[in-house]
């Protein structure tokens, strides 16, 4: 029998996901110029009938340059061996046993799919979100197109400072009809149009100087019409365990750039008919409170100091406290992984345990042969969109020298149609790159009209319907 990864018998990979991690995965294994005779067929499975995860259902939709990435996964998709299997749930659609009977190699880039909590007292009163839900309403997710924000109330409260924080911020003061000129969901256009919000509230529970969010996002949101940005004098000078970690140099350019960014807003205040973004530090929740019938009516805040310990400034909070009144509560601390059957989980970090790309039954535990994971499932939701490249090429690394060290599955059927033969006998029928194109030149089409990038597909009905017309 030929060895696997000739073009006589075909390396055959799955790789679960399509966002970043999954297109850079099949890029670096399209890649292989010193390996010119490997021949590699992908099949990219994806939940959703759409591919490309966190960049079409992530980016903010007024981040429209960041999305132009999405150019090169087309290339990758063009590859001759390459393969898009959408609408395919993994867990009910095929399970771990059924990709094994199909696959070599089979690597998980499924990206981190839920939020993190809060741990505080009143976090699931109504009003009171994960900023996750929020943001993949507004970016057209399906599973959440028939979910209602109330933005009725004035004030909205942003727990955390990362990109993430800053996004909801931006959509929620931005002009609604520079929103328009975007891939927005109309829904959420729709009801932002409405919104009574006038001023947002970002908490950072640490300094400004450990503020997650980066510098392009800080500076933009200085320059957001018709929005007053705001720090405090108090909260901006640097405490003294901030000092002690920086050491006699000092900030270096990037944190120095984002302490000028910061200083730049103090003490700003909204003239008429101006919306307002304050933008706190040192201040943790430690309650949500309710107004009697179930709904967040304000968030109790204790004022912190920061402690150095170990390398590491953590928040520790004094005795002061405040109320501050809200009926919208977005909570941002970060997303994390869900556990997929039959894979190991690590469920305290939120994440697929592995080393370097190779999953393992546990930490310090045995490796599970042909198993893969790239992305955030493999390292947590951190980095921007191209830190994903590289770490996608380690794992290719780890799966190349297992093809030579020959520690792969041994699928029964290593016909193309192997999974396909299994999906059919169950009745599902995937969305192809094909599909893909048209629902893609469908909303192109659509948003050409209003002279806007795309309007999206926002359910699963709606393209299922379009796909079957004609
Ligand atoms: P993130 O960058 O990790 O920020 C999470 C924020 O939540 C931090 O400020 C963190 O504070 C805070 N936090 C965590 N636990 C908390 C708690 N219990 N109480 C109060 N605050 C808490 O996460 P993210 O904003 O979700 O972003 C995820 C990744 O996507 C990041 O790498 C981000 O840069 C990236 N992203 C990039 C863009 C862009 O490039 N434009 C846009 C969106 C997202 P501590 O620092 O104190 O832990």
């Amino acid at each position: 029998m030929p060895v696997v990864g000739t073009s006589e018998r075909p390396l055959r990979v799955a790789i679960i996901g399509s966002g970043p991690a999954g297109f850079f995965t099949a890029q670096a294994l399209q890649k292989q110029k010193d390996r010119p005779g490997l021949r590699v067929r992908v099949d990219m499975i994806e939940r959703l009938h759409t591919p490309f995860g966190l960049v079409r259902h992530g980016v903010a939709p007024d981040h429209q340059k960041i999305k132009a990435v999405t150019a090169a996964y087309e290339k990758i998709a063009a590859h001759e061996d390459f393969r898009f299997l959408g609408g395919i749930h993994f867990g009910e659609d095929v399970g771990l046993d059924d990709l094994k009977a199909a696959y070599h190699q089979i690597v998980f880039c499924c990206g981190a799919e839920t939020d993190r909590r809060l741990g505080v007292e009143g976090e699931d009163l109504t009003g009171s979100h994960p900023a996750t839900e929020f943001v993949a309403w507004f970016n057209g997710h399906p599973d959440y197109h028939a979910h209602r924000f109330d933005l009725s109330c004035e004030r909205a409260v942003v727990v955390g400072v990362g990109n993430v924080a800053v996004d909801v911020a931006r959509i929620l003061l931005r002009d609604p009809d520079e929103l328009a000129r975007t891939d927005i969901a109309d829904h959420a256009l729709a009801a932002l149009r409405e919104s009574r919000i006038r001023e947002v509230v970002l908490l950072g529970r640490r300094g400004p100087a450990q503020a997650a969010f980066t510098n392009p996002e800080a500076k933009e949101l200085g320059q957001l019409a018709g929005v007053c940005t705001s720090t405090r004098e108090d909260e901006m000078a640097l405490d003294s365990a901030t000092l002690e970690s920086l050491g006699p140099e000092g900030p270096d350019k990037t944190l120095a750039r984002k302490l000028v960014i910061l200083e730049s807003f103090v003490g700003n205040s909204p003239s008429a008919g101006e919306r307002s973004l304050a933008l706190r530090f040192l201040v943790s929740p430690t309650r949500l409170t309710g107004d009697g019938e179930g709904r967040v009516n304000g968030v109790d805040l204790v004022h912190n100091t920061l402690l150095l310990k170990s390398g590491r400034l953590s928040a520790r909070p004094t005795d002061r406290t405040s109320h501050l009144e809200t009926g919208l509560v977005f909570r941002s601390v970060g997303y994390r992984g869900i556990p997929l059957t039959g894979v190991p989980f690590r469920d305290d970090w939120g994440i697929i345990p592995n080393v370097k790309g190779r999953v393992v039954e546990q930490v310090d535990g045995p490796v599970c042969p042909g198993l893969y994971v790239a992305g955030w499932i493999k390292r947590g939701p951190s980095g921007v969109i191209g830190t994903n490249k590289p770490d996608a090429v380690e794992t290719v690394q780890a799966m190349l020298a297992d093809l030579d060290a020959d520690t792969l599955h041994s699928p029964a059927g290593e016909q193309d149609d192997a999974l396909l033969g299994h999906l059919s006998s169950r009745d599902v029928r995937p969305t192809s790159y094909r599909d893909w194109r048209r629902l893609d030149a469908e909303e192109l089409r659509r948003g050409e009209a209003g002279g806007r990038p795309r309007v999206k597909f926002v359910s699963d009905t709606e393209i299922r319907e379009f796909l079957e017309s004609d």
